[in-house]
């Protein structure tokens, strides 16, 4: 399989690289603790990568987007994963992209209309609202927020956490139990709740790592409390929440882990970069140790190597579909989630305690991605999946 960028898309790339080193200066805004005091300066750099042809990537040519592959928007990723805002920027942000991906798929024209257009737009932000402090978010069929059916509307009740980008969204798509007595993977529906609802409550900014964050860059608890919508805000008919969750994870898993390549990417670079210039002694560069080299050595080998994993796997989604590709989009998920975390551990280790300020990017790829081994599916849970499948092969098993 090909998988080596077009020269259209070489070209998407070449003007992806500039604007990610255009976005320098205001990753220390944001890094400094505050999304919301960028505001102005983010919209600035959307206007730009709307002028240079870079905004949404990852959506089909009829809705303004730039209509690419799973494995051009593979390519794309990478180079924006290098800055923490390069896809907020292009509005291919989770959970927005993921969003938009499922009011395209499965919404009315009416829900298109009012909530993708806007999104679409760049005007508002959205939120996913699935998992519950509650109940164990490995497991998506097992949920306790309830969506009760009262005349023309549904009825909301229940607490979640980990709504990430809730603060100051426009509305939620939340994942709720229609039918408790149903078969277990069609219990829950996806609906969409405007955030002015009365009966949605952003209760906090849940600390993470010693950071509440703001604005996109944050992770509501979120109550709803009789928060009672039209069951005209239905995605999709009732039961196919878990369905329709699934359908977001295939693309979406690429577009996470060609963002962390571009994570490790810039991490090895500015590793690189530090072990040349940091001396132990005149004339003793760090790039001079053996375990420095070695550190480079391993680090250059598992990047390149990771991304071909994710390349190929994109390159099946497109070829045989998300469905088929599924052993291999779980593969892809803990591997290069281990790979972007021990890369930039290792950038960190390089660069002594100046590595743990946040004069760097280091700082917040260290904090901001740990949870890249637990959102999206844990670690364990995807490899449970590779080694059931791969069990299979072997004999007949019950699972
Ligand atoms: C940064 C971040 C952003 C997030 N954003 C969102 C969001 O926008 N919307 C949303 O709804 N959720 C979001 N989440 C939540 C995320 O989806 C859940 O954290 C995830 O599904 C795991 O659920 P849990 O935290 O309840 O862990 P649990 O289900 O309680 O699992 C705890 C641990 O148990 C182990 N484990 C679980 N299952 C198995 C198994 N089958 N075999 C062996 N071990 C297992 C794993 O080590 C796992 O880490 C986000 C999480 C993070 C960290």
């Amino acid at each position: 399989m090909d998988l080596s960028p077009s020269r259209r898309l070489e070209e998407v790339l070449g003007k992806a690289r500039g604007l990610v080193e255009e976005l320098e200066p205001l990753e220390r805004v944001v890094l400094g603790g505050s999304f919301s005091a960028a505001a102005d300066e983010l919209e600035a750099a959307r206007a730009r990568a709307r002028e240079i042809g870079l905004w949404l990537p990852q959506m089909p040519r009829e809705v303004g987007g730039l209509g690419l592959s799973v494995l051009e928007h593979g390519h794309v990723s990478e180079i924006l994963g290098r800055s923490p805002l390069g896809h907020y920027v292009c509005n291919c942000q989770a959970p927005d992209a993921g969003n938009m991906e499922i009011l395209h798929e499965f919404g009315t024209a009416e829900q298109k209309e009012r909530f993708l257009a806007p999104l679409l737009a760049g005007e508002v932000r959205s939120c996913f609202s699935m998992t519950e402090p509650d109940r164990a978010g490995s497991n998506p069929v097992w949920l306790e927020t309830r969506a009760v059916s009262e005349g023309d509307d549904y009825v909301l009740d229940g607490r979640k956490w980990f709504t990430s980008g809730a603060d100051g969204a426009a509305f939620a798509i939340v994942m709720a139990v229609t039918d408790p007595a149903a078969e277990r993977h069609r219990r829950a529906t996806q609906i969409l709740v405007p955030t002015d609802t009365p009966g949605f409550e952003l209760v906090r900014n849940v600390p993470v790592l010693g950071h509440s964050g703001d604005g996109w860059a944050s992770h509501g608890e979120v109550l709803y409390r009789g928060c009672r919508v039209p069951r005209a805000h239905r995605l999709g008919e009732e039961g196919s929440g878990f369905a329709i969750a699934q359908a977001r994870l295939g693309p979406g898993r690429i577009h996470h882990c060609m963002r962390w390549i571009g994570v490790a990417e810039r991490s090895f670079d500015l590793m690189c970069r530090r072990s040349l210039e940091r001396e132990l002694a005149p004339g003793e560069p760090l790039a001079d140790r053996q375990t420095i080299r070695d550190w480079i050595a391993e680090s250059r080998a598992e990047i390149d190597a990771a991304r071909l994993l994710v390349l190929d796997t994109a390159a099946r989604i497109d070829r045989d579909g998300a469905k088929a590709s599924r052993e291999r989009i779980s593969m892809i998920k803990y591997h290069v989630a281990g790979v972007m975390l021990s890369v930039v551990d290792r950038a960190v280790q390089v660069h002594g305690a100046y590595g743990l300020t946040d004069a760097t990017v280091l700082s917040w790829f260290y904090t901001q991605e740990r949870g890249a081994r637990i959102y999206d599916g844990p670690d364990e849970v995807h490899k449970g999946v590779v080694a059931k499948l791969a069990l299979r092969r072997y004999g007949p098993r019950s699972d």
